[in-house]
């Protein structure tokens, strides 16, 4: 591990990383499985932009839910043996951006905790949908994906209004949204980062 990697450990934000408990695709807590646990490190470059939506934050009452963000190489790879089909886990942890530390999958919560209404969940690669993939049952989540795109529209006003506040808010904060996970959010300048080996 390098010194690049920090630690969020901040009020304002609910570490809930995805794979540190049960219900996510995999079904496993591979985090815990690798002794890393529930904890949301990035490269402190990351972390920098981060903390720029604090005050969006503090102003209109609310947290940010983080459900991933550095994931250790170590953790991609197991993920793959455990899903190997093509399209859900980057084909190498080199290919993800959560293994460089520049990665996060966020979203935005009221003061209690609970998360605002969005299109689908965070993520959208349910635990549901596993046992079908694996089975080479594709059309019920390659349809319920569609529901994570951007540009995806046949949902409730607030949902809409929901993404596109969090899209403006991470975007001023030094990231940049994907068309296809509405919740990732990628560094600017991603592309210069190496990956990070825990
Ligand atoms: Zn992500």
């Amino acid at each position: 591990m390098t010194n690049d990697l920090v630690l969020l450990d901040d009020p304002h934000f609910i570490v809930d990383m995805m794979y540190a408990r049960t219900n996510n695709m995999l079904g496993r807590a591979v985090y815990d499985e690798i002794g890393y646990g529930n904890k949301a490190y990035m490269h402190k470059d990351t972390l920098q932009a981060l903390l720029r939506v604090v005050p969006f934050l503090e102003k209109n009452n609310c947290k940010m839910r983080v459900c991933d963000a550095y994931r250790p190489p170590k953790a991609h790879r197991q993920m793959l043996q455990i899903i190997p089909t093509p399209g859900f886990f980057a084909k190498t942890p080199e290919l993800s951006n959560h293994c460089h530390g520049t990665a996060i999958d966020v979203c935005l919560t009221d003061s209690a905790g609970h998360n605002l209404s969005y299109p689908t969940e965070i993520d959208a690669y349910e635990k549901r949908f596993q046992e079908q993939v694996c089975q080479g049952h594709f059309d019920a989540f390659k349809q319920h994906l569609q529901k994570a795109r951007h540009d995806y529209q046949e949902t409730s006003p607030d949902a809409l209004c929901h993404r596109q506040q969090l899209k403006e808010l991470m975007e001023n904060a030094g990231f940049e949204a994907i068309p296809h996970e509405w919740w990732h959010y990628n560094l600017k300048g991603w592309q210069t980062y190496p990956m990070i080996e825990w």
